[in-house]
């Protein structure tokens, strides 16, 4: 149950944090004292040094001399500082030393305790992006850490590695906040460094080998049949026209040219640049000049084409510009690495995050409250059970006044829920007696309690009386139904009198059946 969950981890994530906080106090110490023993400061040689010099003169006398010497002046340091703490109590008071000096781990409202992530200002800034699909904050946490899927034209922006880099530091610090015992450190030095090796390979595809396109998710199969469209194997700008607009497109960017125009045209196009030069093309075929992202990796690209056209376009550029520009794509892909990776890492937070707020949205605000004092009632109730198991007679906390299962305890909210339990009909016949839930106040018509209060007015408890609460309405529909009865047509089966040869009255029916019997004379 994920309630119970979340409350769990919202109980531990304090834990962790104490735990972490004297972790890192007892290192530090730890370290203090490790420079002590490797007596950096000289101090503790020099000391040896002033006991044995004297000693090496053959008498012992100085090395008591000096032994005395110090222990007056230590006894007279604590005659004028009488503070002779026990080692029980400067245990405790180190430990709260440490703890207080603690910095203050904080989390938002929305938060809760690190149960759940605030990315409201993130959502926002991604918003603000360029070139992205307009998302609510739902759908935006669910995929906020795949931001490979992100158009390439956004995120080559500077707004989109400022973006990134906000992200990455707010999932950092959120894992920071919630799980302090995670060697989050290593984590990042381990992906970063598999980064570099696959950057080195040249293997991060979206920032390395493909060109700029318009949209990340191109179809798997423009990329690939681009990245080995070998022009010499086409002889015809009709053969090229069965590539499809795409490709063609995709091709002619990669080279440089210019991308529109028909299918015919294109294919035209491209077929024109298998014979000549980049430098040679008409200019109304040259795409215009704008700042690729990544010019290097085109020429490196378009080495294994036909022609080096392309090579000829990078090396025209500015080398130390290209560097630069190689240099920024290296840190927004790994930018976009170490979030995706810190995505997996909370991917439960963010999913559960997403799902409160779609339920938050369904909600009215008396149900969130009323959430939420449940859930702290959980909480305070597992507290309960952890603290003293063996205490069975302790009240049960019960601050909603649910009704009490067969086991004594409370029953769950959500039962509560189901059966209506919260709401409230009343029965004046019943002295004004309250039934909670549908079930019970339609049960109760045939119950004892019910049944009394119509015998006390005098009314039969049948059938037509179900339902109704108010006396006046059972006196009105009493009056009605014996107003009815009179009014009705005379019933010759039960109404009808008879009369035996003794003089004995009877219904027609039952003179019928003894007549029947023989039993009449
Ligand atoms: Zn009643």
């Amino acid at each position: 149950m994920p309630r119970a969950l979340t409350a769990r981890i919202a109980r531990v994530v304090p834990n962790r944090q104490v735990v972490a906080t004297l972790l890192n106090a007892h290192q530090s110490r730890s370290a203090q004292l490790g420079a002590l023993y490797a007596d950096a400061d000289g101090a503790r040689k020099e000391e040896l040094a002033s006991m044995t010099q004297r000693s090496a003169e053959g008498s012992m006398a100085p090395v008591f001399t000096t032994f005395y010497n110090q222990l007056r002046s230590v006894r007279e340091y604590h005659r004028k500082f009488p503070s002779a703490p026990s080692t029980e109590s400067a245990e405790t008071t180190l430990i709260a030393a440490v703890l207080e000096a603690a910095p203050e781990v904080g989390f938002t409202g929305e938060e809760a305790e690190g149960r759940y992530v605030d990315m409201h200002a993130l959502h926002e800034a991604y918003l603000n992006l360029k070139g992205c699909e307009r998302i609510d904050y739902c759908t935006y946490l669910k995929q906020c850490s795949h931001l490979a899927a992100l158009p390439k034209t956004t995120a080559t922006s500077g707004a989109y590695a400022r973006y990134s880099r906000e992200l990455r530091d707010y999932l950092l610090s959120f894992l920071r906040r919630t799980q302090p015992l995670m060697p989050l450190n290593k984590l990042i030095e381990a992906a970063e460094a598999d980064f570099e090796q696959r950057w080195q390979n040249g293997a991060v595809t979206r920032w390395q080998s493909s060109p700029p396109t318009e949209a990340a998710p191109a179809p798997a199969a423009v990329a690939a049949s681009s990245a080995t469209l070998d022009l010499g194997t086409y002889d015809s700008a009709a053969a090229l026209e069965v590539l499809g607009l795409e490709v063609l497109k995709h091709e002619l960017t990669r080279r440089g040219l210019k991308c529109g125009g028909t299918l015919q045209q294109r294919a035209e196009r491209l077929y024109l640049a298998k014979t000549t030069p980049l430098a040679a093309m008409p200019k109304i075929h040259l795409a215009k000049p704008t700042p690729p992202p990544a010019p290097h990796a085109n020429g490196a690209a378009s080495g294994s084409a036909s022609d080096g056209s392309a090579a000829g376009l990078a090396d025209g550029s500015d080398a130390a510009g290209t560097a630069a520009a190689a240099r920024g794509a290296r840190a927004v892909a790994l930018l976009e690495e170490l979030v995706a990776r810190l995505g997996e890492l909370l991917a439960d937070v963010l999913e559960e995050s997403a799902m409160m707020v779609e339920k938050k949205q369904a909600r009215t605000y008396d149900e969130i409250e009323r959430d939420l004092m449940l859930a702290a009632q959980e909480d305070a109730m597992e507290v309960d059970e952890d603290e003293d198991e063996d205490a069975e007679e302790k009240p049960i906390y019960n601050p909603l006044n649910l009704p009490l299962g067969w086991d004594g305890k409370p029953i769950p909210y959500w039962l509560y829920k189901l059966h209506g339990l919260n709401l409230e009909f009343k029965c004046e016949i019943c002295g004004n007696y309250s039934y909670w839930g549908p079930r019970p106040f339609e049960r109760h018509f045939q119950e004892w309690r019910h049944a009394y209060g119509m015998k006390c007015l005098g009314i039969p408890n049948s059938k037509p009386f179900q339902g109704i609460t108010l006396i006046e309405d059972a006196y009105t529909l009493w009056a009605k139904l014996k107003a009815e009865k009179g009014t009705t047509a005379f019933q010759a089966d039960t109404e009808e009198e008879f009369e035996d040869g003794s003089g004995n009255v009877m219904t027609r029916k039952v003179y019928t059946d003894l007549a029947r019997q023989g039993l009449l004379d």
